[in-house]
């Protein structure tokens, strides 16, 4: 079958773009009950970007430290049910912040018209009404989340994304300024999520010439902004890497990723690392899948000083590494593209345990 997948509504881009967020939110603040729900990262509170939220006396405004964990599915519950007890259904929601307050902004639109727990949804299109208005202004680049049609939630029993077509935001506006201020361990590992989505949605049988389109111009991004004399974070390369990120989420939709995500998703759902973290972790290791990638990938981590951890493994029990195994063996989408439809003939738990064990 062919994806067919809805888009963003609408997109902003360029430096100051920020301060148009009052204007497109005028219209809409007089649905439901007049009212907007602004999720924001924490890092925010107290900084300049505080006081330019365009926040009227109605609103609600959560700051949320997305450090602790990954977005969960008792966050998101909570926070719906907190809202729609203290002021009814909002108008919409806002999030700023990362791939984490993307999620959130995302998940909870969709959890204030359906019903219950979000741990019923967790899945491909199991959520049964369009959620309200939402709105993202992405604050580090590289997931991919602020255009995925997919809201990544921890939850009891698993990880998995809330995704739909209504999943997708209805505006996302792209300010390069708003991510000046990230830290260069956070900018290399997030901007390395990008690198590896298109990496491995081009390695692998579900690429083809949509997908590659984006990856191709995304992984030429990712060099200009991580390898060779203009390296770095610049304001110039802030720009490309706010596009990298959309366009290397748009080749991973059309396409897929593969193992090194798979591998990921483990680490993050039982060791609690962050996704970019956790991928950047895995595909060091994976240089018989993805050969050249993984070459290149370390070069941008030595031009800037980055060192990722060795030897982990050493540190897990056999059943951390089986329970982190299972995690990634249950993602057959991601075997199936990388490996091709016969990949349980050649990948099997033990393989992925070896795997694990390279870390
Ligand atoms: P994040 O939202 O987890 O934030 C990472 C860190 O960067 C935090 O400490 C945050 O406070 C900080 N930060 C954010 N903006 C900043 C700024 N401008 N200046 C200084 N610090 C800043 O980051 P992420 O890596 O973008 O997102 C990871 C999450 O995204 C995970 O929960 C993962 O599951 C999810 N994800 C979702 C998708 C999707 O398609 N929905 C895809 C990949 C990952
Ligand atoms: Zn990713």
């Amino acid at each position: 079958m062919h994806k067919n997948f809805k888009n963003i509504d609408k997109v902003v881009f360029g430096r100051g773009s920020f301060s148009e967020m009052d204007g497109i939110l005028a219209e809409k603040r007089n649905d439901n009950g007049r009212f907007f729900l602004f999720v924001v990262d924490s890092y925010f509170k107290g900084k300049d970007l505080e006081s330019r939220l365009p926040v009227k006396p109605e609103d609600v405004v959560k700051f949320i430290d997305v450090d602790p964990s990954e977005p969960t599915t008792e966050l998101i519950d909570s926070l719906r049910d907190e809202v729609l007890a203290a002021k009814g259904l909002p108008s919409g929601v806002v999030g700023i912040g990362g791939g984490s307050i993307m999620d959130i902004a995302k998940a909870v639109s969709l959890m204030f018209t359906n019903e219950g727990s979000s741990t019923l949804y967790q899945g491909l299109n199991l959520i049964k009404k369009p959620g309200i208005y939402h709105l993202g202004v992405p604050t580090i680049s590289g997931t991919g989340a602020e255009v995925s049609m997919t809201a990544v939630l921890t939850g009891p029993v698993k990880k998995l994304g809330l995704k739909c077509d209504w999943t997708v935001f209805n505006q996302v506006i792209l300010d390069p300024e708003l991510i000046a201020s990230v830290p260069t361990d956070k900018w290399l590992y997030t901007g390395m999520d990008t690198y590896i989505h298109c990496i491995e949605s081009e390695n692998g049988i579900l690429n083809n010439a949509y997908s590659h389109a984006f990856a191709e111009q995304a992984v030429k991004l990712c060099r200009e902004i991580y390898l060779g004399d203009k390296a770095g974070q610049t304001a110039e390369n802030d720009d490309k890497l706010m596009v990298a990120s959309m366009m290397g989420g748009l080749s991973l939709t059309y396409s897929e990723v593969g193992v090194c995500h798979a591998l990921s998703y483990g680490l993050s759902k039982i060791l609690g690392e962050k996704h970019c973290y956790a991928n950047c972790l895995a595909f060091q290791h994976l240089e018989d899948y993805y050969g050249e990638g993984v070459r290149e990938l370390k070069q941008m981590l030595v031009q800037h000083n980055v060192q990722l951890p060795q030897g982990l493994s050493k540190g897990w029990t056999d059943e951390t590494i089986t329970a982190m195994a299972e995690v990634a063996y249950n993602l057959p989408h991601m075997w199936n593209h990388a490996i091709g439809t016969d990949w349980k003939e050649k990948v099997s738990l033990d393989t992925i345990k070896e795997l694990y064990k390279r870390m």
